[in-house]
């Protein structure tokens, strides 16, 4: 390919909306241009990035054994009404009606669909089965953000597994998670494979393949130690090891004015924030509101306490509410002597001796509360967030909290689709059976951005050599020159005919602004033709990862490239 002819326009600037290194570099560097809030045109370049990540990701998939297959993304609103998911998406599915009036949905994932379109099978000889496609879908994100990190419309590849038993499920689980293994080293992303909550999917099972990023949005934590990792919503808080026994004190009111927070309660009265019982009112959708107790260091984690609830319809109630069930307006609310609501309380949280808690009136904190002695929690549970300062919860070794863009997640999602829609087998037995079922998703546009964050200096992006759109960029830095512009071109030839893809920059720039784009679209190496071959006839090579050169005589190019390809293909 001639870069004169090619369709890759670069910034100098940044674009003004990128607040990601991905998203800036992926700009600037010609990949994608915005059309709208969350819409993204691929170019040539970036478009075949995509089309490397995408093959890479297809190749594991068959080599594990799943089938490819394509379904619509228009799909009919009913079938999302039988799995009671149109009202869990709720606003981030894209709604379209037909010219008859008939409401569609524009999919952001297919269980519904594949579990429709599998109920041809009829006996357990038929599973397992393991199915994928690679496809645009929809979601009507609030905050699209990160340039294709959160877009409304995406490329992904989504794999559904079909099995007669918990045990087959299980064996169809780890082959997509070693599957997703193989894909992320391929493609040169280091991952995390973190414990994770399934969420809107349903099921009891899921991990998330994170990305460690600094423009991440999500935050896992990680043990040094032995490997554990997990999304921060989804870390496990074990119930700390009880407290040297502290003998308690009588129950005294202090009068606080103005003392609202944690903060301020803890600065007034001279105690550690830990020496704090929060105490949380919800309002639970068609239920009792709840009173949630933590540690005043600590922070509730909804997704727990949904859970627990065994809803994700609450909650944080309103100063309103807060001031009719406990008598004192917010931020003095505490559970001794709070009536008519549940005590649900972190397992933290009971093992404070001699506590700080609000006292249920006006301007007035409880000192010296001690659970059991002054109250009761009706049911005590892992409720909080993990913070960096807790201990590994399967080796108690150090934690340590990074941020990271999801690229993937597994989910086993048991029968939950296949009851709703009726996708059942015969068993041995003759007994017929729902399928039991895991889903398995890539954002293949995430892949990308992952490589990007992961894989970048001042100057620009340095690809992979496995996604890299061309291997090799030979620059013509004089191309007014005719002996000079022959030269690029027999080099191009003798890369092309050794099986190498390369771009020839003949285009009409200064040297300086041809370098500079050089390293900013990143290709893994850089073949210059400039002073030295004026001078001695000889190539520069560079390995854009390390700015390493060397030289070569033009029948040595070949086997110069190669050797840095080699070593461009190392971790970096
Ligand atoms: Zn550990």
């Amino acid at each position: 390919m001639r870069w004169s002819q090619y369709f890759l326009p670069t910034l100098r600037e940044d674009p003004k909306d990128a607040e990601s290194v991905s998203h800036r570099l992926m700009v600037r560097a010609g990949l994608i241009r915005r059309l709208g809030s969350g819409a993204y045109s691929y170019l040539p370049f970036g478009l075949a990035a995509l089309q490397k990540a995408a093959a890479i990701v297809r190749e594991e998939m068959n080599r594990a054994g799943a089938q490819e297959l394509l379904m619509p993304a228009l799909q009919p609103l009913e079938l999302w009404k039988a799995t009671g998911r149109d009202k869990v998406l709720g606003e981030v599915l894209l709604r379209v009606k037909d010219r008859t009036g008939k409401e569609q949905v524009l999919g952001p994932t297919h269980e519904e669909v594949v579990t429709d379109l599998v109920k041809e099978l009829q006996s357990h000889k038929q599973l397992p089965l393991t199915v994928y496609q690679i496809q645009t879908k929809f979601r009507d994100e609030p905050r699209p953000r990160g340039g294709v990190i959160r877009s409304k419309e995406f490329l992904m590849k989504d794999a559904y597994s079909f099995d007669a038993d918990a045990e087959g499920l299980a064996r169809s689980y780890q082959a997509m998670y070693d599957a997703y293994q193989r894909i992320f080293r391929r493609c040169g992303v280091q991952v995390l494979a973190c414990e994770a909550d399934p969420g809107a999917m349903g099921g009891d099972v899921s991990h998330e393949f994170m990305a460690p990023a600094p423009s991440g949005e999500d935050r896992v934590v990680r043990c040094g130690g032995c490997g554990y990792a997990a999304n921060l919503e989804a870390a496990k808080c074990p119930a700390p090891p009880a407290p040297a026994g502290e003998s308690p004190k009588p129950l005294e009111t202090a009068m606080t004015p103005g003392q609202h927070t944690v903060e301020q309660v803890s600065r007034f009265l001279k105690v550690p924030p830990a020496r704090l019982i929060k105490t949380l009112l919800y309002e639970v959708e068609g239920g009792d509101p709840v009173a949630v107790l933590v540690r005043g260091d600590h922070e509730v984690n909804e997704t727990k306490l949904a859970r627990v609830l065994g809803t994700p319809r609450f909650r944080l109630a309103a100063p309103a509410t807060i001031e009719r069930l406990s008598g004192a307006p917010v931020g003095f609310t505490g559970p001794v002597g709070l009536k008519g609501v549940r005590l649900l309380a972190d397992h933290a949280a009971v093992q404070v001796a001699n506590a700080v808690t609000g006292a249920n009136r006006a301007e007035a904190h409880h000192v010296n509360v001690n659970p059991d002695r002054d109250f009761q929690a009706s049911q005590t549970a892992d409720l909080r967030l993990i913070t960096p300062e807790d201990s590994c919860p399967s080796c108690r070794g150090r934690l340590e909290l990074v941020t990271a863009i999801e690229a993937g997640h597994v989910f086993k999602l048991g029968t939950k689709y296949s009851q709703a829609l009726g996708a059942t087998v015969q068993l041995p037995s003759g007994q017929s059976q729902p399928m039991v079922m895991g889903c398995y998703g890539i954002g293949i546009n995430r892949i990308l951005a992952a490589v990007i964050e992961q894989r970048h200096d001042k100057d620009g992006i340095i690809w992979p050599p496995a996604l890299a759109p061309f291997q090799v960029v030979i620059s013509v830095l004089e191309p007014g020159s005719p002996e000079a512009a022959r030269a690029g071109e027999e080099a191009q030839a003798a890369l092309s005919a050794a099986g190498l893809e390369t771009l020839l920059d003949d285009r009409e720039q200064s040297p300086g602004s041809k370098l500079k784009d050089a390293d900013l679209v990143g290709i893994p190496v850089q073949v210059v033709i400039g002073k030295v071959w004026k001078s001695e006839r000889q190539l520069e090579l560079v390995l854009r990862a390390t700015k390493e050169k060397s030289r070569a005589a033009p029948e040595a190019l070949v086997e110069g490239v190669h050797k840095l390809l080699d070593k461009a293909k190392l971790p970096q």
